[in-house]
């Protein structure tokens, strides 16, 4: 049998466990020119949440009753697709559930022997190419830049300081809680990292950046991009990547009042979407990789287990209790 998880119900603010229903049905026959996989891991990312409204965006809204959307990684255990063998392995978008039957398109090959299957869904996935792209590409940064990051400890933030780091750039990262800032500091590389549950955010910044930042990478939104705003040096860029502080949000998105910062610094605040660097995954995935094996960039994945706990994992998104990129196992052993 096949465990899918539906969703079923528009959230308003926090998605509730209703959001969903699990169900088993049969694990699908293939047609003509479709590959079976039988899925091992998807992958959780707050983007999820904006999925799940009726409304405008990048990608269209998910219909009620259909299959959670989800990034995935699995093995193809029938093919009647000469480009896929029984046997690969294949990261593509399955969805939440144990067995997906595709035609193979937006499916590539992965290999289990290089890294980890996670990881694939993560530093050499999509996680990594937002990173690799949004701050190369959209933050030009260079040596010698000052480089602020929030959501320091997470999936994409993790991987964008540790990228700025290795292009010789000053790295301060912003985490909830002093463990996380801890292991920012000790583990990943970079210079600092503010506690912004437990310290005061704005004069924090101006210790660790007194002459500003050149380049501030935000995946939160909200008061931190707003403070950020008050830091800018003259012709920094601010790369608006996500704004997780927002998501769950029943009134309005909370947007910057000092947004006047950028007139005075001729700054530049540019919004990105890891889709549109799609032709030019294989080389962030070939430098990433590169910078793994070399020993100069860390990947770390939360591994948590079992379909039926897709609403709490999926909680820890936005509560954050987990490190690094977070991911569900799916596959029973
Ligand atoms: P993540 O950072 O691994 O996980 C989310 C983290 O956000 C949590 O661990 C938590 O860390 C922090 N957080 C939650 N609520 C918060 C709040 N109210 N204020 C401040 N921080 C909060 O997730 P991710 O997958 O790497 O995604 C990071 C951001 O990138 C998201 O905004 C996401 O939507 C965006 N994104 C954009 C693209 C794109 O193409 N534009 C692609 C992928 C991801 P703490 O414990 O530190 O609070």
């Amino acid at each position: 049998m096949n465990k899918q998880l539906l969703f079923v119900k528009r959230p308003t603010g926090k998605a509730e466990a209703d959001t969903w229903n699990l169900v088993e049905n049969p694990i699908p026959e293939i047609g003509d020119g479709d590959i079976l996989i039988k899925q091992h891991y998807i992958s959780l990312d707050p983007a999820m949440r904006g999925w799940m409204n009726n409304a405008k965006s990048y990608i269209a809204p998910m219909e009620i009753g259909s299959v959670m959307r989800a990034g995935s990684v699995g093995e193809v255990v029938r093919s009647n697709n000469k480009k896929f063998k029984v046997g690969d392995f294949v990261a593509g978008t399955g969805g939440v559930q144990q067995y997906t039957a595709t035609d193979g398109q937006g499916y590539y090959p992965v290999d289990p022997k290089l890294a980890p299957l996670p990881t694939y869904i993560g530093t050499l996935g999509m996680t990594g190419m937002t990173a690799y792209f949004g701050i190369t590409e959209v933050g030009q940064i260079k040596a010698g830049d000052v480089v602020l990051v929030s959501g320091a400890a997470g999936a994409v933030g993790s991987v964008v300081g540790q990228v700025a780091k290795i292009k010789g750039c000053t790295v301060v990262g912003i985490a909830g809680g002093a463990e996380k800032c801890a292991y920012v500091v000790n583990e990943l590389g970079f210079d600092a990292c503010i506690d912004y549950k437990n310290e005061n955010v704005a004069s924090r910044f101006k210790e660790e950046c007194p002459k500003g930042i050149d380049v501030y990478f935000d995946n939160v939104g909200g008061d931190i991009l707003d403070i950020a705003l008050t830091r800018l040096k003259r012709h920094a860029r601010i790369v608006i990547c996500g704004a997780i502080s927002q998501y769950n949000n029943k009134t309005a998105v909370k947007g910057p009042s000092n947004y006047l910062a950028l007139l005075v610094s001729r700054a530049t605040m540019q919004g990105m979407v890891v889709f549109d660097y799609a032709d030019r995954y294989k080389e962030g995935a070939m430098q990433l990789g590169a910078w793994m094996a070399q020993g100069k960039l860390k990947s770390k994945e939360a591994v948590y287990e079992g379909i039926e706990n897709f609403p709490q994992t999926f909680d820890r998104l936005f509560s954050g209790e987990k490190l690094g990129k977070l991911v569900l196992k799916v596959i029973e052993d």
